[in-house]
């Protein structure tokens, strides 16, 4: 058993870890990040090429956050001289009983985020290959877009090692046994190590209910299962032409997303909401009713996908908290224990952000950026 001291753990190395890993080592931080499966696996939240990103939330505080959240992104981009934001345009869309676009809409126009709203009918002319209800309630924001997920995990883990050297450690395969928070600081078992950390950042995802049990609100792991089509004609569903697109149904169940063909991968669409699961034994394989019901969106919403073959599936994780917002933070009575797991299957925008909000709650027990009403 290998004894050691770290003064900054980090626990798993999905969207939320890597992206603090980064932040500590920009700022001359060691960092020893533990990951229990190999680097860039399928099995958490975060793989997949891309992650839809926009301003459109209903909630304003949110659309308000996604101002520092983009700001986050560029100066990630200018760090590795690399792009990873690709400027689609965005739908946001419901039934006219539906109050979310009428919401979206009040939200950025809080923040001055551009942004136009238009009838079902002004949506078929504007993007012919959206046939919803010519009443439908629909909002375009031209900056939403999408965020290479997997590239921008390698990246930050890469930029880490790049700013920290030897100073940036990362262990994959490396299993957390046990968090023992009696004494004066965190001790982290693994099979192999007894690492004590001056602070310990857990980033563990559906996992973390399992490592912090003392968690103030009970945290759902859930499936989420995704489609990615091959249209019989691509040009329309080429980025630039097809943007992102979420739905806002007026029944439970009734959310779906979608994206345009990225990296190869075909256009993605997925609903929005799962089982509870356990994260250990999720089945991998997406099953046939499902892609009924998404057969069955594309046939009132995107006709001209409902026959095209099914290239490649994927199943994911959320992890949600009962009111789908954020907790992240300080753990309560344990000054040196920080978290940001739950993000309720909406986290990877804010992701870059949040590991700037984690470096900066490690090294100064405080952030400028206002995350008091995610605070635990
Ligand atoms: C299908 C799907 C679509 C989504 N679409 C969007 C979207 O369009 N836009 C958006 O903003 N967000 C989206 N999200 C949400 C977003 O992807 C997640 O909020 C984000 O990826 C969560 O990252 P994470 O780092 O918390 O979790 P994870 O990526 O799961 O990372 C946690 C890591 O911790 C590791 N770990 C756990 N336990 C241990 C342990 N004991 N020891 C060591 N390592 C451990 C895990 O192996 C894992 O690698 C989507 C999520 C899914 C599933």
């Amino acid at each position: 058993m290998e004894q050691l001291h770290a003064r900054n753990v980090v626990i798993g190395a999905g969207a939320m870890g890597s992206a603090t890993a980064y932040h500590l080592a920009r700022r001359g931080e060691p960092v020893l990040l533990l990951e229990q499966f190999a680097i860039g696996h399928d099995r958490g939240s975060s793989h997949g090429a891309a992650r839809i990103t926009r301003h459109s939330y209903a909630d304003p505080q949110y659309a308000r956050l996604m101002l520092d959240a983009f700001r986050a992104w560029r100066e990630l981009e200018a760090d590795a001289g690399q792009n990873l934001y690709l400027r689609t345009g965005g739908l946001s869309f419901c039934p006219p009983q539906v109050d979310y676009v009428a919401q979206v809409a009040a939200s950025l126009q809080a923040i001055d985020i551009p942004h136009r709203r238009m009838s079902g009918r002004e949506l078929r002319h504007a993007f012919p290959v959206f046939e919803v209800p010519e009443t439908y309630d629909v909002l375009f924001e031209p900056d939403a877009g999408l965020i290479a997920a997997a590239r921008a995990i390698s990246l930050q883990l890469e930029l880490a090692r790049q700013l920290g050297g030897d100073r940036t450690r990362v262990l994959a395969e490396c299993p957390v046994r046990a968090i023992d928070l009696d004494g004066n600081k965190p001790i982290v078992r693994t099979d192999s190590h007894r690492i004590s950390a001056d602070r310990l950042i857990v980033t563990a995802g559906a996992w973390a209910c399992r490592l912090l049990p003392q968690f103030p609100v009970p945290l759902r792991p859930t499936r989420q299962q995704v489609l990615y089509f091959r249209p019989n004609d691509p040009a329309p569903f080429t980025p630039g032409r097809f943007p992102v697109f979420i739905h806002k149904g007026a029944e439970a169940l009734d959310d779906f997303y979608g994206m345009p063909e990225f990296q190869g991968r075909g256009v993605k669409v997925a609903r929005h909401g799962g089982p509870d699961v356990d994260p250990d034994a999720m089945d991998r394989v997406v099953d046939e009713p499902y892609r009924e019901v998404i057969r069955h969106f594309l046939k009132r919403s995107i006709p001209s996908l409902v026959t095209a073959p099914i290239e490649h599936t994927e199943v994911c994780l959320y992890t949600s908290t009962p009111d789908e917002h954020f907790r992240l933070g300080t753990l309560p009575d344990c000054p040196n224990l920080i978290t940001a797991s739950p993000c309720s299957g909406h986290g990877f925008k804010f992701s870059c952000l949040i590991g700037r909000v984690l470096a900066d709650l490690a090294t100064q027990g405080a952030t400028k950026v206002d995350i008091t009403p995610w605070q635990l």
